[in-house]
């Protein structure tokens, strides 16, 4: 589907898979705006259809004005991927209220703030996604990551709960929920895992790569072919879904 004319925000754009899915939807026309933390990081990837914006998902101030800044240089989001994420394991009761806050302000209250604001703009107009990228982590539980996955399941009910909110509608809202990916969350993971749990970076990756039924990490261009599929035509009818991008049932 030829995207022109089209304005997508992808929180966490810069790196991974928010920056493979900018990549994939600029191709194909759309003007993308990317965000993170790191304008340094955003500049190095921006280019011809694709602009770099720093915006902490965590601050609604900041989403606010960044997310109105954005519309008013290239017009009304018509795809919206609350993408923007964090992943650490923690042990519930070695969770303290600061990890906990944090992880919930980043993965869920980021993913709120970015399609509340969106949304505003997208309504005004005859054509909508919205793709969150939640988890396998959130359709089920994590061991040692339980505020991950507690995060990563409210996506999943925002989601469908707009799906329901706007029935018959030509905006759908769904959910890619994918497996292990190779991104920098695993490499960081991986570092993360081997300190914890005493053994080496090695043994850590392949317990993340094992967990995967297809027994590797996922690349991130198979979580694209999924967002692809969401963008382009014929998709009106996905609505409310969590796609899983796992290799199989985890
Ligand atoms: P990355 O670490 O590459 O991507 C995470 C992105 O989120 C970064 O670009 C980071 O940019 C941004 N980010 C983090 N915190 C904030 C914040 N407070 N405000 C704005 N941006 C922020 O890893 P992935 O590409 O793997 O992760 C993307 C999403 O995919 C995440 O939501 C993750 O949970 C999900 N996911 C990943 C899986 C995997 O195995 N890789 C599996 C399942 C889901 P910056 O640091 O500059 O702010």
């Amino acid at each position: 589907m030829d995207l022109q004319g089209k304005h997508a925000l992808i929180t966490g754009g810069g790196t991974g898979i928010g920056l493979d899915i900018a990549r994939d939807l600029a191709a194909r026309g759309a003007h993308v705006t990317i965000t993170g933390r790191r304008q340094e990081v955003l500049d190095e990837v921006a280019g011809d259809n694709m602009t770099g914006m720093a915006m902490d998902v965590r601050s609604e101030e900041d989403v606010v004005a960044k997310i109105a800044a954005a519309v008013k240089a290239h017009g009304p989001i018509q795809i919206c991927i609350p993408n923007a994420g964090i992943a650490e394991g923690k042990a519930v009761h070695k969770t303290d209220m600061e990890f906990w806050r944090n992880m919930m302000s980043t993965n869920l209250d980021g993913a709120f703030l970015t399609i509340r604001e969106s949304l505003k703009t997208m309504r005004g107009t005859d054509w909508g996604r919205v793709i969150a990228i939640s988890s396998m982590a959130g359709l089920r539980g994590l061991p040692g990551a339980a505020a991950y996955s507690a995060s990563k399941h409210g996506m999943i009910g925002l989601i469908k709960s707009l799906a329901a909110d706007y029935l018959g509608q030509p905006y759908t809202f769904n959910a890619i929920c994918p497996g292990y990916v190779d991104t920098p969350i695993v490499s960081r993971n991986t570092a993360s895992i081997s300190e914890r749990a005493g053994i080496s970076e090695e043994k850590a990756r392949a317990i993340m790569v094992n967990s995967n039924p297809h027994k590797r990490l996922i690349d991130v261009s198979e979580v694209t072919a999924a967002a692809t599929w969401l963008t382009g035509p014929g998709s009106q009818s996905i609505n409310g879904q969590c796609i899983q991008v796992t290799g199989g049932d985890m």
